[in-house]
């Protein structure tokens, strides 16, 4: 504005024109040489401390050993001790392998893991479990929106897109982390498979696996989907990248049987007596996992195979009160908070157990029955200041369940 002088000075330190060697203009004020040079520590020291904290959270333990690895897998995971046992030991191999230094002549190769075994018996819960003890990176996908390139659906590198947003793009630490792929078992070769039409969802997925579970170097579209030209890519080098893949392997004990039937020849009838269904999960090798689809270079990439059983009675009772994080804890503390002493009685227990074997919802069905069992408890107790106390016993189980929609599963 002509004829008005207003007085120039840092807006920072307040240091005016003449004091100041340069104050450079903004908008709204001013700034000087010496504000300039102060924010500038500041950002440096910032950043500093930004990847000094990020890099060193992503550092596997000096003294970290199998058992110790075990020993923190039975807090959260009830049972599966030969799965346990099998993943505590690829992992350390894993990172032993990372730790090695120097390229020498002996290079060990990467441990991918296969694991078998009906939903719900834990498979993701093992694979996260891993994952928050190392404190790497973790990321879950599903096999089935993966189709091969060129196809309606996902590219298979969209899956290192989840892992690097996890981490927020951090990709030192990425290229450490682990993946779950859930569903493999739904990308086997389909028999079936007309010969005009390609199998675009199944073999052509596997085929699109190998490459980045052995480990390559893999152009990452930031935000996942599909890849398109004009995209800004992420190098992602997967050669230390763990990749956990798990599937429920319907009707896999067939082919067990069928092979451990024909190779005890003589014993044909014994072996099919002994070996009740359920058992025979712990047969299985990885001519059982080529006979039901998947194609001998991912098996081969996936050298460590092992199988979780299926949840018995005693099993979901230990579920219920046993993990660091068990739901009679967490609804427990939930009570707690609102000044309610929470009690389960044992045959309370025992019921929501059976109920959840009856209703077939393996673990994951207990958590929906607690629910039943306690919502109407959880909405109205807040409301009443005068109770200190609840116990929950088999009466009180029946009683919720039978006005829940849960009890027209067993209809069903
Ligand atoms: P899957 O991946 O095998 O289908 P999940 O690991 O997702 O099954 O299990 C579903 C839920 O059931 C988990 O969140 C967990 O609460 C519970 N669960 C399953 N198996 C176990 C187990 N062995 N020990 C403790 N909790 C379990």
């Amino acid at each position: 504005m002509a004829g008005k002088k207003e007085k120039q000075q840092c807006s920072f330190c307040g240091r005016d024109k003449g004091e100041a060697l340069i104050l450079i203009a903004g908008i709204e004020g001013h700034i000087c040489e010496v504000c300039v040079e102060q924010a500038s520590d500041i950002i440096q020291d910032e950043l500093k401390n930004n990847t000094e904290k990020s890099s060193s959270s992503f550092t596997v333990p000096d003294d970290l050993t199998p058992m110790k690895i075990k020993g923190y897998l039975d807090e959260f995971v009830i049972g599966q001790d030969e799965a346990k046992k099998y993943l505590s030991v690829a992992v350390y191999n894993h990172y032993k392998r990372l730790k090695q230094k120097v390229l020498d002549d002996i290079e060990i190769e990467k441990s991918n893991i296969l694991f078998i075994g009906e939903t719900g018996t834990g498979k993701t819960l093992l694979a996260r479990t891993i994952a928050k003890f190392l404190e790497v990176p973790f990321t879950i996908v599903d096999a089935t929106v993966f189709t091969e390139a060129g196809y309606v659906g996902e590219d298979v590198e969209s899956m290192l897109s989840r892992l690097l947003q996890s981490c927020d793009y951090n990709l030192e630490a990425a290229e450490k982390g682990i993946v779950y792929i859930d569903e493999i078992d739904k990308i086997a070769r389909k028999k079936d498979n007309p010969s005009i039409t390609r199998d675009v969802s199944g073999e052509g997925v596997q085929q699109a696996l190998l490459k980045m579970l052995e480990g390559t170097e893999v152009n990452v579209p930031p935000q996942g989907g599909r890849k398109h030209p004009e995209q800004k890519m992420i190098k992602v080098n997967t050669r230390n990248i763990l990749f956990i893949c798990g599937g429920a392997f319907d009707g896999i004990e067939k082919l067990i049987a069928k092979r451990i039937n024909t190779q005890v020849i003589g014993f044909k009838k014994d072996a099919e007596e002994r070996v009740d269904s359920e058992s025979l999960l712990q047969f299985i090798n990885h001519k059982d996992v080529k006979s039901f689809g998947l194609i001998p270079e991912l098996i081969g990439r996936l050298p460590v195979l092992t199988y979780l059983e299926p949840l018995d009675r005693e099993t979901l009772i230990r579920i219920l009160n046993e993990p660091r994080n068990a739901l009679i804890k967490q609804y427990q503390k939930l009570f707690e908070l609102e000044g309610i002493k929470l009690n389960f009685t044992k045959d309370a227990i025992e019921l929501i157990a059976d109920k959840s074997l009856e209703f077939k919802l393996g673990a994951r069905g207990l958590r929906s029955i607690c629910e039943a069992v306690l919502t109407d408890a959880m909405f109205e107790l807040p409301s009443q200041k005068d109770v200190y106390e609840l116990e929950i016993d088999d009466k009180y189980v029946n009683d919720k369940l039978s006005h829940s929609k849960l009890s027209k599963l067993k209809a069903a």
